[in-house]
Order: structure tokens, then C-alpha cells, then sequence
């Protein structure tokens, strides 16, 4: 028997984010796992999806839950703290992280821990869920399935093919989540691909394709639910994957972090801490 989480709304949802990204700096920065800033930009994210919108239960397994692919694979340390509170993995696997942990620097495919597949190698993610909503719809299966992807990643040609194939078959149960901190690993995307004064044209491109698209405060979790919610409410009516762009920072949450691109793989020492935080 598989019984369904509670949803939490509101201030609980506020402040299971902050729990998250306390629980984040505290391992990551005890345990020398560099890939901090990432996983900071995208928890409120992970929090409206594991908290209040994905359908899931206390059984990882669960033929109906929706599904949740984490493209942006290296910024993952919360989806394990998530996956640790949920109890989908042991807490000390998440708290040994980088220190003898099985738990991997890239989310790498567990099915028993609720990691749905491995990622890493930036841009396939989205072809995987395209794959996984397309089964769905094939099998006449209820469950929805959502993907993270970075900005920084839409670079790689993977991501439009499979919006091609989502919008040629209607995919209205796939619902992609875009982390757009503009910044890729170690520069602002205007330096590396995105033309100057472009940066707002993901919406664009994505429309142009024939997706439904949004964009959201990423850092309000209320925010992020109530677009995500607006979807669900009229699911029957929609015929193509939606997409929501979610304007954060990188790094949000710890302030000597937030938008500096030397941070995509740093651990802050004992001074930068002292600069304070957002989540106590
Ligand atoms: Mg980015």
C-alpha cells in the first residue's frame, strides 16, 4: 500500500526552502562539495515540486507518481537533501556526501532512491522526459513528468530536438522547469552564446516552437507553485509541454555566493561565510 505525501502550502513551504538550503551549505561546506552555488539557485524549485505539486508517495517505486528529471545534474545537493527528508535515502548518505557517500557528484540513476536517471552530461535530460511523457501518453498514463534543465544548458542541440518531438506529439504531460540564473559554469551566458542584450529570449524561442510558456520569480516558492498549479487546473485543455522560466540568482541564499561566477565550484571559506545568509 502506498500512501501519498503531505502537501505543505504557504509559510511551510517558505520554510521547508529554507531548510533545504541550510541543510545544503551545512554538508556541502563540512564536506568539501564544491557544486554549492548551482544547487543554491534552483530550491524552490525542487521545494514546490517535492512538497506541493508532484504527485508521490512513500513508495519511490509507485508505478503512478509523477516523474521528476534533474538535468542541471551537478547542481544537485538539493534534491538529496529533499530525498534525505523524505526518507527516500538514509540521512547519513546525505550527510556523508563527499565523504564516503553512494551518493554521486552527478545524480546518477537510482529508481529505489527516487533518482529517475542519471544525468551529467549537460542537455539530456529533456530527451529522456520527452521519452518517459511520450511512454506515458502511449500507455494512457495519468502521471506528469517534469524536467529541470539549466540556461546554460539550452545550448546543446539534444534540448530542441526533443522540444520538436514534444510539440509534434502534443506532449501536455511534460512540464520543463528553466533554473535561469544566466550564468554557465564560470561566466554570464552573454559571454559565451547568448548574444548581447538577448538574455530574455528563451521565452521567445520557446513559444516560437510551440510550447505554453511562463515566467516566475524563482525564489518565490508561492510563485513557482501557483504557475505549476494553473497547469495542472486545466490539464485536459492543454496540448502542448508547458515550460516555465524561473528567474533566479546563482548562488541565492548565501550572500557572498549570490551572482559571483568564481563560486560554480567553490567552497567559501570562514570569512566569506561571515557575510551572512537568507535562510536563518
Ligand atoms: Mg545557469
Amino acid at each position: 500500500m502506498t500512501v501519498q505525501l503531505e502537501k505543505l502550502t504557504g509559510d511551510g513551504l517558505i520554510r521547508k526552502a529554507n531548510e533545504i538550503r541550510k541543510s545544503i551549505v551545512h554538508v556541502s561546506v563540512k564536506n568539501g562539495a564544491g557544486h554549492i552555488a548551482p544547487s543554491l539557485s534552483c530550491v524552490d524549485i525542487l521545494v514546490a515540486l517535492y512538497y506541493n505539486i508532484m504527485t508521490i508517495s512513500d513508495n519511490p517505486l509507485w508505478e503512478d507518481r509523477d516523474r521528476l528529471i534533474f538535468s542541471k545534474a551537478h547542481g544537485c545537493y538539493g534534491v538529496y537533501a529533499i530525498l534525505a527528508d523524505l526518507g527516500y535515502i538514509d540521512q547519513q548518505d546525505w550527510l556523508s556526501f563527499y565523504q564516503g557517500s553512494s551518493l554521486m557528484g552527478c545524480i546518477e540513476h537510482n529508481a529505489p532512491h527516487g533518482i529517475e536517471a542519471s544525468c551529467g552530461s549537460l542537455g539530456h535530460g529533456l530527451p529522456i522526459a520527452t521519452g518517459i511523457a511520450f511512454g506515458a501518453k502511449l500507455q494512457n498514463k495519468r502521471y506528469q513528468t517534469y524536467c529541470i534543465i539549466g540556461d546554460g544548458e539550452l545550448q546543446e542541440g539534444s534540448n530542441w530536438e526533443a522540444i520538436q518531438f514534444a510539440v509534434k506529439h502534443k506532449l501536455s504531460n511534460m512540464t520543463l522547469i528553466i533554473d535561469n540564473n544566466r550564468l554557465q559554469a564560470m561566466d554570464f551566458l552573454e559571454n559565451v552564446l547568448t548574444p548581447e542584450g538577448k538574455i530574455d529570449d528563451i521565452e521567445k524561442k520557446m513559444a516560437a516552437f510551440g510550447c505554453v510558456v511562463k515566467s516566475c520569480e524563482g525564489h518565490d516558492v508561492m510563485n513557482i507553485v501557483d504557475n505549476l498549479k494553473s497547469w495542472i487546473n486545466k490539464k485536459e485543455q492543454l496540448s502542448a509541454p508547458q515550460v516555465l522560466i524561473a528567474r533566479t540568482i546563482k548562488g541565492y541564499g548565501l550572500k557572498c555566493m549570490e551572482n559571483i561566477p568564481k563560486f560554480h565550484f567553490r567552497v567559501p571559506t570562514d570569512d566569506e561565510m561571515k557575510q551572512g545568509n537568507r535562510y536563518e
